[in-house]
């Protein structure tokens, strides 16, 4: 047996395992201290009453002989690709066809699973600080990867690629830095994209949380992107379901890896649970989406707490609008380690340092408005002005 060298090689180290790491070390050396975890990348509200009610009906349906469902189609329910359709593109003007959509356990899996799709042989470019998963999946394949830094000095707009880059992975908004493309901004991608022939993988996790007209929710929106996009979307961070796993991927067929895809999984997927399935269409119900804005503006205006609190403590904070995160510049002569370091033993208050999303994160943290309210409000009250 010869073992993957490329995974054999990758650093060990979750950059979230670490965080906890050291922070359990804080508390069992200060057991009095309460500690607010202001680091969290996960849902803190539970699922929208109508979700879990549709959820129930499912698994009612499951344990009698007439409405038992087993395997599904491994690329999902009919019902619910078209209620994507109907709901998350047909409204912005983009037509897609039922088969393009793939219903997945999440975007975390399809993010790597893409990967497959590939050569080995491609040069990949990923955006500087990033969610870990274009990384590592880019090399556990051995490719070669050119990284794009986002920091203050650029406002957070990546350049586009020096080398000619043959996949191309954008987050908007983005995790973890909160900002987003304008339209122009990723029209520009499109136009690199379609000239050098590149596919960009967009994984809009988060786009329930823009808040402006000018803003794309979908990469589709830009003309063309359908020749050279693959969108990955989830119901984790809108829904709730971090959990319960459900999201989709749009494969259009203009990409000429349509086919290539629907073959992988057939043999490798085995589809979503039905009951999943049920939840994510009731997030499409009148009930359900009041529900999912309700708690998407709770969010929102946690953000808005961190947000101005922070600025005011003497703070550089930017993203925080269109998206659950603040990163924040730290304080002359930190690193973002030591600077989580020094919030951690003064304040007791956890964030992720920038450094665990890439090295053009470093000299940030990231603030994440799906923790506590009042742990934010109490967060703001104990730490002292720069
Ligand atoms: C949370 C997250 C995902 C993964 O979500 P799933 O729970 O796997 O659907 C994908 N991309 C980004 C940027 C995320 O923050």
């Amino acid at each position: 047996m010869q073992p993957n060298t490329y995974l054999q090689q990758m650093k060990d180290g979750y950059l979230f395992t670490e965080i906890v790491h050291r922070t359990k070390a804080f508390q069992t050396e200060h057991p009095e201290a309460k500690i607010l975890r202001l680091g969290v990348g996960d849902i803190t509200r539970p699922l929208p009453a109508p979700v879990v009610e549709a959820m129930h009906r499912a698994v009612e349906e499951m344990g009698h002989p007439d409405t038992f469902r087993g395997y599904g189609l491994e690329n999902g329910y009919a019902w619910l690709r078209q209620a994507i359709l109907d709901n998350d593109y047909t409204p912005r003007g983009i037509q897609l066809s039922i088969d393009e959509v793939f219903i997945s356990d999440g975007a975390g899996s399809d993010l790597g699973n893409l990967s497959e799709l590939f050569d080995q042989h491609n040069q990949v470019a990923i955006i500087d600080p990033a969610y870990p998963a274009y990384e590592d999946t880019s090399m556990m394949a051995g490719r070669s990867i050119e990284y794009l830094p986002c920091t203050a000095e650029n406002h957070f707009v990546p350049d586009l690629p020096k080398t000619s880059a043959d996949i191309i992975y954008l987050c908007y908004p983005n995790n973890p830095i909160g900002t987003v493309l304008t339209r122009d901004q990723l029209t520009e991608w499109v136009r690199y994209a379609q000239a050098h022939k590149s596919i960009i993988i967009f994984d809009s996790a988060y786009e329930a949380f823009i808040q402006s007209p000018d803003i794309p929710h979908s990469i589709y929106e830009i003309e063309g992107a359908q020749e050279v996009a693959i969108e990955v979307r989830s119901y984790s961070k809108t829904a709730g379901f971090t959990g319960v796993r459900c999201g989709y991927t749009i494969v259009p067929k203009a990409t000429g890896l349509h086919a290539m895809w629907l073959r992988r999984q057939c043999t490798k997927y085995n589809g979503t649970s039905y009951i999943s399935q049920r939840g994510a269409l009731a997030s499409y119900t009148q009930e359900g989406k009041a529900a999912i804005r309700a708690n998407i503006a709770y969010y929102q205006e946690t953000a808005q707490v961190l947000m101005k609190g922070l600025s005011a403590l003497g703070y550089e904070v930017y993203g925080g609008v269109h998206a659950p995160y603040i990163w924040c510049r730290v304080p002359k002569g930190y690193t973002s380690w030591s600077f989580f370091t020094y919030l951690l033993s003064t304040y007791q208050v956890v964030c992720t340092p920038g450094a665990g999303f890439g090295a053009a994160g470093e000299g940030y943290v990231r603030f994440s408005a799906f923790s506590k309210r009042e742990d934010c409000i109490e967060a703001i009250q104990r730490i002292q002005k720069l």
